[in-house]
């Protein structure tokens, strides 16, 4: 079936953030300063797997967690604490107030934004959505909390594959936004009939080349090459794994390879090298001879998280993040039902 056409909107993608280098000792008495202030705030920090790996060590030894969207989303909704700190991406502190409209969501920028989540706007969708009325709406994590009200499904890179195999083997045909690339995988892997596609990629992931990346693995034969789905698909035709975040650091912990090569943001390093310190990693090739490179494997948006930010915004108070009523209490459902997805997978 082919898709409607969709005129996706121009994406503005920022400088990468540069901060103040510190000194061990610096970094130390800013880290103690930050524990002190969740403290005081009743706060508790939850930070992806690309943001900096200060703030991911932070995370972890303050009682907070480093994951990928989904562990995230599920270690927010079983906190005490009063206030979650995001560090992230703006769809990821969304999700969390959507889980927990109680709680107080802050986070280091608001203008962290997903190339993603900005190429899929709440209205366009609708209207997308509306030539599909017999289809079921399965988006991805990284859309706003507006797009996910219009949606039956939110899935993650790591979930979306036995979600998409269920709805298909139910006899439902899907519609999947906005990661064209995660979607033709999940659609090839699962046989799925009838998907129509919103048109959107990852500019991160959009970058990797296929052709430096074949000469790279020539140089490193021994190498296993990993690569998130969200990359393009002549880039996952040569991948030994292709997975989510946490598939692909299970992977360095996993496979007898001693070097990897690895497509997916330059923020996972930090955890692969902390779980296999042993092991080398290598970057995947990004822009390939002559072309230009907008991200260098390293999200501009997940690079506005920093100590820095994050003791301002705990010293001064920030904006927290919203979300109305009305669009919560349509966004809650697809997300409660990957939720309960996941749960019911790791029951059996
Ligand atoms: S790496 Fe890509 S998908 Fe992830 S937050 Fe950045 S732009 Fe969005």
């Amino acid at each position: 079936m082919s898709a409607a056409t969709v005129t996706l909107p121009p994406i503005s993608i920022p400088p990468h953030p540069t901060w103040p280098a510190l000194t061990a000792a610096q970094k130390g008495a800013l880290k103690q300063r930050i524990r002190a202030l969740m403290q005081q705030r009743d706060a508790v920090l939850v930070a992806h797997y690309y943001t900096d790996g200060d703030l991911q060590e932070l995370a972890e030894e303050s009682g907070g967690c480093v994951a990928d969207s989904l562990e995230m989303a599920r270690f927010g909704s079983v906190q005490q604490a009063r206030t979650l700190v995001v560090c992230g991406v703006r769809f990821m502190g969304e999700t969390a107030k959507i889980l927990n409209p109680e709680k107080e969501v802050l986070m280091p920028d608001l203008r962290a934004s997903c190339s993603l989540d900005d190429g899929c706007p709440a209205a366009l969708f609708a209207h997308f959505c509306d030539q599909y009325p017999e289809h079921t709406v399965v988006v991805y994590a990284n859309t706003s909390a507006a797009v996910k009200a219009r949606a039956d499904w939110m899935v993650t890179s790591g979930i979306a594959l036995p979600i998409v195999k269920h709805l298909s083997e139910r006899g439902e045909k899907i519609l999947w936004a906005p990661d064209r690339h995660l979607g033709r995988y999940v659609e090839k892997l699962s046989g799925a009939q009838d998907m129509v596609f919103w048109p959107g990629s990852c500019v991160v992931h959009e970058e990797f080349k296929s052709v430096a990346l074949e000469r790279l693995r020539r140089l490193h034969p021994e190498a296993a090459v990993l690569v998130h789905p969200e990359s393009p698909e002549s880039v996952i035709a040569l991948a030994d794994v292709v997975g989510s975040t946490t598939a692909l650091i299970k992977a360095v912990t996993e496979l007898p390879n001693e070097t990897f090569i690895v497509a997916t943001d330059g923020g996972i390093f930090h955890k692969m090298q902390q779980l296999a310190p042993q092991k080398r990693l290598l970057e995947a090739p990004t822009a390939g001879e002559g072309a230009t490179c907008v991200s260098c494997a390293h999200c501009p948006w997940m690079g506005m998280n920093s100590l820095h930010n994050l003791a301002t915004l705990l010293e001064q108070g920030g904006q927290p993040i919203e979300v109305s009523a009305e669009i919560r209490e349509k966004a809650v459902i697809p997300i409660r039902r990957m939720l309960d997805f996941a749960a019911a997978q790791k029951r059996v």
